[in-house]
């Protein structure tokens, strides 16, 4: 099968490689239905993935059906459609025992697939540690439907979820890209009394305004007044990263009022500067890091019962033979693509 590859820093290539097979009995191959490019496959292209190995076939957002089990998976079988995590995890260390899968500890923990072991930009992927890293769909949510669930909306989920949102707090997300608005859609879930986006995009806050008309939107000059205007106490109450540019690190926790929670979701290239003088009595509360990606489950049953819909973010349609197509379309925004899937 062909399998598109990281050769070294700055070249992706189709590479001829045999139908992988099952190696551990915790391990399950999937055919791969649908998959996606996400900005980390760009960051192992740019270099700045260190841990990446070249050879790996590239792609953790992949939705497939299950074509083999090794004889320990018992939470999937043969037929099953199911969503893949991006991080694969064994359920039973100290991080995973308390929902810190990012951080397990085994050698296939973490994100794995796709940078340290091949992953779903092909026709079958052999996933470890099944049990965990698989999810059933519902029959009645379609592929597309499930296509974010292992990545960019279990990272939204997460954020939103670590950020302790009430109904009384005025939340400002920063940042509209894919994982952004599907922070949003999992911060309109807990029903915060307001939402501010904060995008530099002209086309990407057109795209907040016109599917979810009841957000207030905001440019980064103009963010730090915007939100001083339409909050209660000086600033917001709960402020999500999630732009990962150059100020966007600094915007947030000015944005934000004494005693807010700071949540950083975004992935910077360059250190951030945490000028603790400046900060000196605002007592803010920082909470930074990738995703635990183990809420798949929880997920695939709001999507179900009609509560998160990503399919809006799915702006372009690619075979799997016009990837390098899509690639350049997804890493040079055209076209106002947000996700692209490849089918
Ligand atoms: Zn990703
Ligand atoms: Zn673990």
């Amino acid at each position: 099968m062909l399998a598109y590859t990281y050769i070294e820093k700055g070249k992706f290539a189709w590479v001829e490689k045999p139908k992988p097979a099952l190696i551990e009995p915790t391990d399950s191959i999937v055919r791969v239905t649908m998959s996606s490019i996400c900005t980390s496959d760009l960051h192992i292209k740019h270099g700045s993935v260190p841990r990446a190995v070249p050879g790996i076939t590239l792609g953790h957002e992949m939705v497939g059906v299950v074509e083999e089990v090794g004889v320990e998976v018992t939470h999937v079988k043969p037929g099953d459609r199911v969503t893949v995590n991006v991080e694969t995890f064994c359920g039973d260390c100290f991080f995973c025992k308390n929902g810190y899968v990012n951080n397990c500890i085994d050698p296939n923990g973490g994100w794995a697939l796709g940078c340290r072991i091949d992953g779903g930009q092909t026709e079958y992927v052999r996933v470890p540690l099944a049990n965990q890293g698989l999810n059933r769909i519902p029959d009645s949510v379609t592929d597309e439907q499930a296509l974010l669930v292992g990545d960019v909306l279990a990272t939204g989920f997460w954020a939103a979820r670590i950020s302790e949102i009430t109904q009384d707090d005025t939340v400002l997300i920063i940042g509209a890209g894919p994982t952004g608005i599907c922070t949003l859609l999992c911060v309109m879930l807990k029903q915060p009394k307001r939402i501010i986006v904060c995008e530099k995009s002209e086309e990407r806050r057109r795209f907040v305004q016109e599917h979810y008309p009841d957000v207030l939107l905001s440019t980064p000059e103009e963010c730090k007044d915007f939100v001083l205007q339409h909050s209660d106490h000086g600033g917001a109450d709960r402020v999500l990263e999630v732009a990962g540019a150059n100020d966007t690190f600094r915007l947030a926790w000015e944005c934000a009022r004494p005693n807010a929670i700071v949540t950083v979701v975004a992935l910077y290239d360059q250190p951030q500067i945490l000028p603790l003088p400046d900060m000196y009595g605002k007592n803010l509360t920082f909470k930074t890091g990738g995703v635990d990606g183990c809420d798949g489950e929880e997920i695939l049953r709001l999507i179900e019962e009609g509560s998160i819909d990503t399919t809006p973010l799915i702006t372009h349609r690619f075979p799997l033979s016009k990837m390098e197509e899509a690639y350049r379309l997804f890493e040079n925004k055209l076209d106002g693509v947000i996700k692209v899937a490849i089918i």
